[in-house]
């Protein structure tokens, strides 16, 4: 067994053999046969880059159905599920009152390109118990919310610029498909292929958790930035969790240059607590935004304001935006039902401690083995680091090569029956669903994927 494991871990990892010795691979033949089919229909044979599975082993496992914390691929494997669709899922799967609202919805027809009551009904109770919006407006992806965002600011202000953070994602949208350029305050560099370079001028990129950046910027680009765009909580390159400071420090600078700060909260809105991370760090951000969870899985995003901002929204203002199926019912449905759940009272208590036991306990065993691994976490937030850093706060921190540990790692736990998203870079959540059976469970199987990671350490 040892010997076959050294001979394993020595040398070119590029492709493992098909029996780690550990625990032999799960069947992906039907998986492998779907994949080849979409590989003739779609581009990489996915319809969002990450599925297609490009940072770990194996072909992207294509899922028949969910039901609570489990995930069902069409081999037939069972797993306990910690993607949760990247977010929306904080019930867990196919939860019975989510479902049950959409199916009493949907009988009365799916789409009016009309206002419906519905629509009232999900914002009244966003607006009723969150203090940073007075007014709102409902798109049908985060991506949109956001896009539409900056155009409010840039509306409102008059001024073109934005500044965003090396290491947040914003969407798939021009002006933020921009990357850092060298030096420490620069134009980005677009990211995309397609982006025009005079688009990613508009965009300046900064380093996170360091205020020196944010003073030069202010200084070197004074009264032209429209507005600032931070992750509530960074969690789309790693979970960057920025200390309350730092946050407090940009809202005042924001404040002094008249600039307006976005939190985009689409991953942090409704998963940090009800009203996010702008209430986690007692801040109030000029727009916010929400998405994945605001839907209950179906496809809605929101963005909002103050009244006054939100005023410059067409058709009341300037600020042209629009949507085919803006607000569409059978998504409302699905976000109220959602929503509705969350408002119970000791949700996010009970949620966030469960998370919290789940990811000490991991973190308990890798600190005994002295394993260079750390579990960082926030509410139901988690992402797991091959590092020896006590914190990692901007993305520079985290380190490349360690996630061929994390290749391994998902290989693993694949065949321990869990779930996580197929890179490195990418949190995992913990839903309502996960009973505390699963999460010890999924624990331990970590915990040996763990001393399987680190046996050549
Ligand atoms: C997921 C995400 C987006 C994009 O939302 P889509 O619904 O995928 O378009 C934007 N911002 C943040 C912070 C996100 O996590």
């Amino acid at each position: 067994m040892l010997e076959s494991l050294k001979k394993m871990f020595s040398g070119n990892e590029g492709d493992m053999p098909v029996n780690t010795g550990s625990k032999p691979d799960i069947s992906r033949e039907k998986s492998a046969e779907l994949y080849e089919k979409a590989k003739t229909f779609f581009p990489g044979g996915v319809n969002s880059p990450v599925r297609a599975f490009k940072s770990v082993y194996g072909t992207p496992l294509f899922i028949q159905k969910g039901d609570g914390c489990f995930l069902w691929d069409a081999d037939g494997n069972q797993f306990i599920d910690f993607c949760a669709s990247w977010g929306p899922l904080i019930l867990g799967h196919n939860n019975a009152k989510v479902r049950e609202k959409v199916t009493e919805v949907m009988q009365s027809g799916m789409s009016f390109g009309a206002p419906t009551a519905l629509e009232n009904e999900l914002a009244e109770l966003i607006i009723k118990n969150n203090k940073h919006v007075e007014k709102i407006r409902f798109t049908s992806s985060g991506t949109e919310a956001v896009m539409s965002a900056i155009r409010l600011a840039r509306g409102f202000t008059g001024r073109d610029k934005i500044l965003k953070f090396d290491g947040c994602y914003h969407g798939h949208s021009d002006s933020l498909l921009v990357k850092a350029g060298s030096g420490l305050v620069t134009f980005g560099e677009t990211s995309s292929a397609g982006v025009p370079k005079s688009f990613a001028q508009e965009t300046i990129v900064i380093p996170l958790n360091d205020t020196a950046a944010l003073t030069e910027a202010f200084e070197q680009f004074k009264d032209q930035i429209a507005a600032v765009i931070i992750e509530g909580v960074p969690a789309n390159n790693g979970l960057l969790i920025q200390n309350q400071d730092y946050i407090a420090f940009l809202q005042n600078i924001c404040k002094e240059n008249n600039s307006l700060l976005i939190f985009d909260e689409v991953i942090t809105g409704f998963r940090i607590g009800f009203e996010g991370a702008a209430s986690y760090y007692g801040i109030k951000p000029d727009i916010v935004t929400y998405g994945k969870i605001i839907g209950g899985g179906l496809p809605v995003g929101m963005y909002g304001a103050s009244a006054e901002i939100m005023s410059h929204i067409s058709p009341e203002g300037g600020v042209y935006q629009a949507g085919t199926l803006s607000g569409n019912p059978v998504a409302m449905a699905a976000g109220i039902a959602q929503l509705t759940e969350l408002l119970r009272s000791n949700f996010y208590k009970d949620l966030n401690n469960k998370t919290a036991e789940f990811a000490e306990g991991i973190q308990r065993f890798a600190t005994a083995r002295n394993y260079k691994f750390k579990v960082f976490y926030i509410g139901s937030i988690f992402w797991f680091a091959f590092t020896e850093k006590e914190k990692i706060q901007c993305a520079a921190d985290i380190d490349p090569a360690s996630m061929e540990k994390f290749k391994i790692m998902h290989r693993e736990l694949l065949n321990r029956g869990i779930y996580l998203g197929p890179s490195g870079y990418e949190v995992g959540f913990v839903s309502a669903a996960h009973t505390k059976i699963e999460l010890e469970k999924a624990k331990r199987a970590i915990v040996e994927t763990l001393d399987i990671v680190f046996r050549n350490k």
